[in-house]
């Protein structure tokens, strides 16, 4: 269940990141506030880092770092991701983006060696569920609703929720299954 921190991915670099104090200080300026799990504040931890892989607009591959925080009230582990980095997908949203908004403007996929059309057709489908299931208020005009959502939120996925941190309820019953969700964090 990842969460969504305002710092650029080139910030969590693996070779950034080799020694503790590196590490420490990433750690406390993507640390969650509070839990969005049982709510409590100033509870969560530094569990452990995991590695990641993203590829950025010209298709180099970068190993991230992913900090992973545990909540030491309900012991929910959570995942803090770069800012432009989706929850299942290894391109960046720029990329994404850019792919989408040419589909809108010229009604069809890019001719590009390094991103399959396939994969194209899957980000448009993604966006397209996004504004159908959307709690923003985007209207019509699909290139204006696609420069209003944050970029950790233009893709659709089943089972998690896309919410602005200010928007979370902190509400959630412990006995109540827990559905994954993104939550932007803002500027780190
Ligand atoms: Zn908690």
């Amino acid at each position: 269940m990842p969460l969504q921190c305002g710092l650029n991915f080139k910030e969590f670099q693996e070779e950034k990141l080799r020694d503790h104090r590196s590490r420490s200080e990433i750690a406390s300026r993507v640390r969650p506030r509070r839990c969005p799990y049982c709510g409590q504040h100033e509870v969560m931890r530094i569990h452990s880092w995991c590695p990641r892989y993203v590829i950025d607009e010209e298709n180099a591959s970068w190993r991230l770092l992913v900090p992973v925080f545990v909540c030491t009230e309900c012991h929910v582990h959570i995942r803090v991701l770069p800012l432009e980095c989706h929850a299942h997908c290894n391109h960046l949203s720029p990329t994404i983006r850019s792919m989408v908004l040419s589909w809108i403007r010229n009604g069809r996929h890019v001719r590009s060696l390094r991103i399959d059309q396939r994969l194209q057709r899957h980000w448009v489908r993604r966006f397209l569920l996004r504004l159908q299931s959307s709690c923003y208020s985007l209207g019509t005009d699909l290139e204006d609703a696609l420069s209003k959502l944050p970029s950790f939120s233009f893709l659709f996925h089943n089972g998690y929720k896309t919410l602005m941190q200010d928007c979370i309820g902190y509400c959630i019953p412990s006995s109540q299954r827990i559905f994954s969700f993104d939550v932007c964090l803002g500027p780190g």
